[in-house]
């Protein structure tokens, strides 16, 4: 199976929710905080961004190829490291197409903090690793409801906890 940057975002936040999203079930469009991401995302970096498409992996918010580096925009952190494992998947995906990109600077403006993440071995490892567990997530039953901090921020908390 081909999968995307916010695939492996979700499988750090919660692989229920990867399961779900990847089933078909998707309720993000009206997440407050998801709608509140892309309000960010356009108004804080309107000059630089231009979106790029790399095939079935998602969208860079903007790069710049010449200097190998790659911006993402958040609206907050996600749990689990999924932000960083989400670029680091843009860099894998690049780096196995051919096109060099060393470095992701994923951009939090409502806290007006970066976190940068280098492309290396550990990191092309720690991808494939995440690019498994995905294909064993999405392939077997759906994982059962486990109540976290985030859930509340969650657009299934009400299909997983009625
Ligand atoms: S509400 Fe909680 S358990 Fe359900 S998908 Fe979201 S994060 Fe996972």
């Amino acid at each position: 199976m081909e999968y995307t940057g916010t695939d492996l975002n979700y499988l750090h936040v919660c692989p229920r929710k990867l399961w779900l999203f990847r089933h078909g079930i998707r309720l993000e469009q009206g997440n407050e905080l998801v709608q509140l991401g892309v309000l960010l995302g356009e108004e804080s970096f309107s000059r630089q961004e231009k979106e790029i498409a790399i095939g079935e992996a998602g969208v860079l918010d903007w790069a710049d190829f010449k200097d190998g580096v790659i911006h993402e925009t958040k609206h907050g952190k996600a749990p689990g490291d999924g932000d960083e494992a989400q670029v680091r998947y843009y860099l894998y995906y690049l780096n196995a197409h051919g096109i060099r990109a060393d470095q992701a600077v994923i951009h939090y403006p409502k806290k007006r903090e970066t976190v940068t993440v280098e492309w290396n071995e550990e990191a092309s490892r720690l991808t494939e690793a995440d690019l498994k567990t995905c294909e064993a997530v999405v392939s077997g039953p759906i994982p059962a409801a486990e109540r976290r901090p985030y859930c509340k921020h969650c657009a299934y908390e009400e299909m997983c906890f009625v």
